[in-house]
């Protein structure tokens, strides 16, 4: 490795820093120290608190790297441009020496007088000074630490603020009187190696050094707008693999079930609750991503409409922490195409605009909403300014018998609609006492709503898109489905048992997915004469998933339908049959394909487990589906009854006759 070539700026402390930077490296470098003026060092006029350009103590450096004068750069990362010139990247970060910011001067914080002299050269140490006590006097200072101390020697200010790991790293502790009560600057204390883009040995060296290596990651991720179907497959992963979900109240808690091993944080947010303040929740994201956890930020519809997602992501880039973004289906489009209104329709609407009703900041409540030109207007907060939304629509000149739809937790089952005109919507809303979160549409292509109800029915099983043909179906999982972990002597069992039989037969799609795994971690390749006979054709379709091909498969969903095709097409005296199954019994098939001269080994390869309790609606319900005899058994653990208007409908003759056990009747439905 040839001589180091690394930059600081003239400081003492700067050097200073090289020094610390070259020493947590924990072995000697051969290096050469090159020092560079940068135009915060050149202009001592310009205050910091005018926000000088992003790289004022760097450019000299940039440049200096880019022309290969060095090789790495040594910063404070509060100094680091947020976005570094092209060609350059940040090698490490090192971990905080204190983050703090220290009071130095001869009376103490508490015991200063009003109007005493506070010197500040940062704009947010101004703003925290002023929240704590607007009667001190702040002057802005610039300058190294040193001359900056001199100001308190010859008694220009009463004292300064600077951060403590400054006087640290100069060996000046002692002149820290008080660490003053409020965060420092992001990233405090914490030093930057800068180098080229493309030194990737120069980077393998200092990697050891940088703590963004045991750092999590925070993914923001969207859940849809109500209905929990509506979550992308994306999300459904991201959540899977999630050590901490930060979920708000625009979220079904159901989605919750998806993140089973995460710890779940409530984060709020609905109008006037005063859950977690943006900030705070911000810090935890923060701190939680910085223990090394990923972490699921879970937001109502699309995480960047709307939702401070940007803020989210500023904040945490300021810590150098990975987002990731997982787009989300926003209230703002998907609730008017659930409801079959089409935003935009040719010759009828062309443009849309999204508005946030809440334009203004907090202490300026009284300005006019702006209200942009578009064919179709969507109103995203706007249920309690319902009046002003009004008023500034007919300020702009729309016409009153303009028609509106106002969707009340759209997609949910407790969806409530209104629809009227410019003059007729604010007395119907009111009438219907509509609650938020509430969406409002403003245009022509309104009218494509059409008031049929559909019938609504809660859907028990782990498939509900099998039955959308009946009306609304809401997922209500009774059950769940928990892999059972085999043993190493056992797993090598099962593959004996696999490779012996004639036949595997695969009864349920969970069963395929839980047994699959298994036999394919124990063979690269499945044999392709093994034959699979499976019920029903969603099983046959998740088995082509993990590359089996169901030979048989039995349209009748239930073990006599498998029973009575396998009996009609092929002797089965003799035959060696594996049966992987849940860990629930369900005798049937074995006895009767014994009773054949089958020989049946059983193999229980998952759980059938409920689902935590979660209340019943208590309205909007026509119904229920019951696919299994467990799904009725759970149902009746949790409820106690099926509420007596609702149709009750069955999956197939056994779970018929577990209802019919309860005391229901119920009609058999197919998918
Ligand atoms: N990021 C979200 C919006 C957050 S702002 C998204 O993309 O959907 C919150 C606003 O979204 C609410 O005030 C309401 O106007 C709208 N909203 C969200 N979910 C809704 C629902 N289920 N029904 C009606 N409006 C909803």
């Amino acid at each position: 490795m040839p001589v180091l070539k690394v930059g600081s700026r003239p400081s003492k402390l700067a050097r200073t820093q090289v020094q610390e930077v070259l020493c947590l490296l924990g072995q000697p470098i051969d290096y050469e120290l090159k020092i560079f003026k940068t135009r915060g060092d050149i202009d001592k006029a310009t205050p910091l608190t005018a926000q000088p350009a992003d790289d004022f103590f760097t450019d000299a450096l940039d440049a200096a790297l880019l022309k290969n004068e060095i090789d790495i750069a040594v910063h404070s990362v509060k100094d680091v441009p947020k976005i570094l010139p092209p060609g350059l990247d940040i090698f490490a970060l090192t971990a905080p020496l204190d983050d703090t910011d220290a009071w130095v001067g001869p009376l103490s914080w508490s015991d200063l007088p009003a109007g005493a002299k506070v010197g500040t050269s940062s704009l947010l140490r101004q703003t925290q000074v002023k929240a704590l006590r607007d009667d001190l006097q702040i002057v802005d200072i610039r300058g190294t630490i040193e001359e900056r101390l001199k100001l308190v020697d010859k008694k220009q200010v009463d004292g300064i603020i600077v951060a403590s790991c400054a006087l640290k790293r100069l060996g000046m502790a002692d002149a820290i009187r008080d660490v003053l009560p409020w965060e420092g600057t992001p990233l405090q204390g914490q030093l930057a190696v800068v180098g080229r883009t493309k030194d990737f040995e120069i980077k393998e060296i200092f990697k050891k050094i940088d703590v963004r290596r045991t750092y999590g990651r925070v993914t923001l991720v969207g859940a849809g707008p109500g209905d929990p179907e509506l979550i992308t497959l994306k999300a459904v992963n991201a959540l899977g693999k999630a050590d901490c979900v930060f979920y708000d109240y625009l979220v079904d808690a159901h989605l919750l079930s998806y993140a089973p091993r995460a710890e779940h944080v409530y984060a709020g947010k609905r109008k006037g609750e005063h859950s977690l303040a943006q900030e705070e929740l911000s810090r935890m994201l923060k701190n939680k991503a910085m223990e090394g956890r990923e972490v699921v930020r879970l937001k109502g519809g699309d995480p960047l409409i709307f939702g401070r997602g940007a803020d989210e992501i500023e904040y945490l880039t300021s810590y150098h922490i990975e987002v990731d973004i997982v787009p989300g289906l926003s209230s703002a489009t998907g609730i008017p195409s659930y409801l079959g209104v089409p935003l935009t329709a040719r010759g009828r609407s062309s443009s849309v605009a999204f508005i946030s009703a809440h334009q203004e900041d907090e202490k300026n409540e009284s300005l006019p909403l702006l209200i942009p030109t578009a064919d179709s207007l969507v109103f995203l907060m706007g249920l309690t300014k319902l009046a002003a939304i009004v008023a500034a629509l007919k300020a702009k000149g729309l016409s009153d018998a303009t028609p509106v739809l106002i969707v009340s937790r759209g997609t949910r089952l407790d969806e409530q609609i209104v629809h009227g005109d410019l003059n007729t919507i604010e007395f119907l809303c009111h009438e219907a006492d509509l609650k938020p979160p509430a969406l409002i549409i403003v245009g022509k292509t309104t009218q494509f709503y059409r008031r049929h109800r559909q019938k609504t029915y809660l859907h028990c099983g782990t498939h509900p898109q099998l039955y959308h043909h009946l009306g609304r179906v809401i997922a209500w999982p009774m059950i769940d489905i928990k892999p059972i972990e085999l043993k190493a002597d056992d797993r090598q069992k099962l593959a004996r048992d696999f490779d012996a039989a004639d036949l595997v037969v695969l009864t349920s799609p969970a069963g395929v997915r839980h047994f699959m795994p298994v036999i394919l971690k124990l063979k690269s390749l499945l044999p392709a004469n093994k034959i699979f006979a499976v019920i029903g054709r969603q099983t046959a379709r998740e088995l082509e998933i993990f590359g089996g091909h169901a030979h048989i498969i039995s349209y009748e969903e239930t073990a006599q339908g498998l029973f009575d095709t396998l009996s009609a097409i092929m002797p089965l005296r003799g035959k060696k049959i594996l049966l992987p199954r849940s860990a629930l019994p369900n005798p049937f098939l074995r006895k009767n394909l014994e009773h054949q001269g089958a020989l049946v080994t059983e193999w229980a390869v998952y759980d059938n487990i409920k689902p935590p309790r979660r209340n019943l609606p208590d309205a909007g319900v026509d119904g229920v589906i019951f696919t299994s005899p467990s799904t009725v058994k759970n149902f009746l653990q949790d409820y106690h009854r099926v509420p007596a208007p609702w149709t009750i409908l069955a999956k197939g003759p056994v779970t018929q006759a577990a209802l019919k056990e309860a005391g229901y009747d119920s009609k058999i439905i197919y998918a």
